[in-house]
């Protein structure tokens, strides 16, 4: 597979620093060096790629949005799309392994942990010594995780745990994991709390990793919990404040899936281009008809206009507001204009796009998922009709 090589020009709605010019190119070349030749490897036995993991935490990457003190980049969410895009065009398994880790898992404990919790948890994280995952998704319950069963018991100075998480990314390899689990079930979304579990707690261990149709060297697995017993401190924020702080998390997390979709809609186009160029049929190269071209044509347009509503939820979220509007339209458009794009690609490789020698397949399998990860198209649609009517309409 190999890796997208368009210059920055006109990608972006703005001019990219050089700072995130050197971005772009450290993680191309790292890409091409020690992704690209991995990737279908990877894929074929369900290998999590822990190696190249952690050198991304050698590069900052599994830090990136965190400041300086808590061992972070310092970089902000648009830094992190442009990162998140240029990974997952090449492997969307790393892709979605570095936005659950830094977005979900240590967001959420560097947004609403206590001082201590985030001194002793998120230097670790941010530095890629350790990985997150971040655990809100139950059998039972996942467009509606408010209804989650998974419970937290207040016994004298601890809390026990009882339940099962189900897909939760990064499963079985994280140090630490962010779970939300019921601790009154009288109180409904006020009635859930987030707590921090790290690895090795007694009577907690990851279960069944899931066999993926795609992002099959990403870590799916399940998390169990068995009368796992966690010191008060592990309590991540206020006590029946752990679901609206998991949503405050999504509002970011979201951004990061449109980036996923971004990134692996842009790595089937890419080997889409150059496939048509080479391509012969009718004694000629299949770019040279019309029907291809407008294919194209769509694709591009498709993805640009994906990636200026995901820089646009990038940059109002750098600025600190409220993103979650932004966030889901950034996420609902992008993940179904990338799966369009991948399904395209398919078809603009003809059978070739069925086999796996070709790149088309795995980026069709892959992007699948953005249609159903951190909230599903169905969902997107019912939070943005959520915002929207909230705002009585303009009078122009
Ligand atoms: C590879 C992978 C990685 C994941 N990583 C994580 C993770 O790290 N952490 C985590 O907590 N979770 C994770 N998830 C879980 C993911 O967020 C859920 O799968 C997703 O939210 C959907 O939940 P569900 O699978 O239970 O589907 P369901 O909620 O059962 O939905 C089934 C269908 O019903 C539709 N639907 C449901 N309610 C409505 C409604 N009110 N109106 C219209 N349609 C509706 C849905 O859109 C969907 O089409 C992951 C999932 C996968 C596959």
């Amino acid at each position: 597979m190999s890796v997208a090589l368009e210059p920055a020009e006109n990608l972006y709605p703005f001019v990219l620093t050089e700072e995130q010019e050197q971005l772009r190119r450290e993680i191309r070349e790292f890409a091409a060096r020690e992704i690209a030749p991995n990737v279908m490897a990877w894929d074929e036995v369900s290998q999590f790629p822990l190696d190249a993991v952690r050198k991304l935490g050698q590069m900052g990457l599994l830090g990136i949005i965190f400041p300086p003190e808590y061992g972070g980049a310092g970089m902000g969410y648009v830094d992190y799309v442009l990162a998140i895009e240029e990974l997952s065009a090449v492997d969307g398994s790393i892709g979605i392994t570095v936005a659950a880790h830094n977005s979900l898992g240590t967001n959420h404990i560097f947004l609403a942990g206590n001082e201590a919790q985030k001194k002793k948890y998120v230097p670790p994280l941010a530095s890629g010594q350790q990985l997150a995952a971040w655990a809100l998704t139950e059998p039972g319950s996942g467009s509606d995780a408010s209804n989650a069963r998974t419970t937290a018991t207040k016994k004298g100075d601890r809390y026990i745990l009882n339940g099962n998480k189900t897909f939760i990314t990064n499963g079985s390899h994280a140090d630490v994991a962010v779970v939300i689990a019921v601790t009154d079930k009288t109180k409904g979304t006020h009635g859930l709390s987030a707590f921090i579990v790290e690895k090795g707690t007694k009577g907690f261990r990851p279960g069944k990793k899931e066999n993926k149709l795609g992002l099959r060297a990403s870590d799916t697995s399940e998390l169990i919990f068995e009368d796992c017993e966690l010191p008060e401190e592990n309590l991540l924020g206020a006590e029946g404040e752990g679901f609206v702080d998991a949503m405050r998390v999504l509002d970011g997390g979201r951004i990061s899936i449109a980036a996923l979709a971004l990134g692996i809609g842009r790595g089937a186009l890419d080997a889409a281009l150059r496939y048509v160029k080479e391509r012969r049929q009718f004694g000629k190269a299949i770019a040279e008809f019309q029907g291809i071209q407008w294919k194209l044509a769509d694709m591009a347009t498709e993805l640009d206009a994906a990636r200026l509503l995901t820089q646009r939820a990038a940059v109002l979220k750098d600025s600190g507001r409220k993103v979650t509007r932004e966030s889901s339209m950034a996420k609902l458009f992008s993940s179904e204009v990338a799966v369009r794009i991948c399904d395209e690609a398919v078809q603009l490789f003809g059978g070739y796009g069925f086999i796996k020698d070709y790149p088309a397949e795995k980026y069709y399998r892959d992007v699948k998922l953005c249609t159903i990860g951190e909230g599903t198209s169905e969902i997107q649609r019912m939070v943005i009709a959520r915002e929207i009517l909230k705002v009585s309409p303009s009078r122009g």
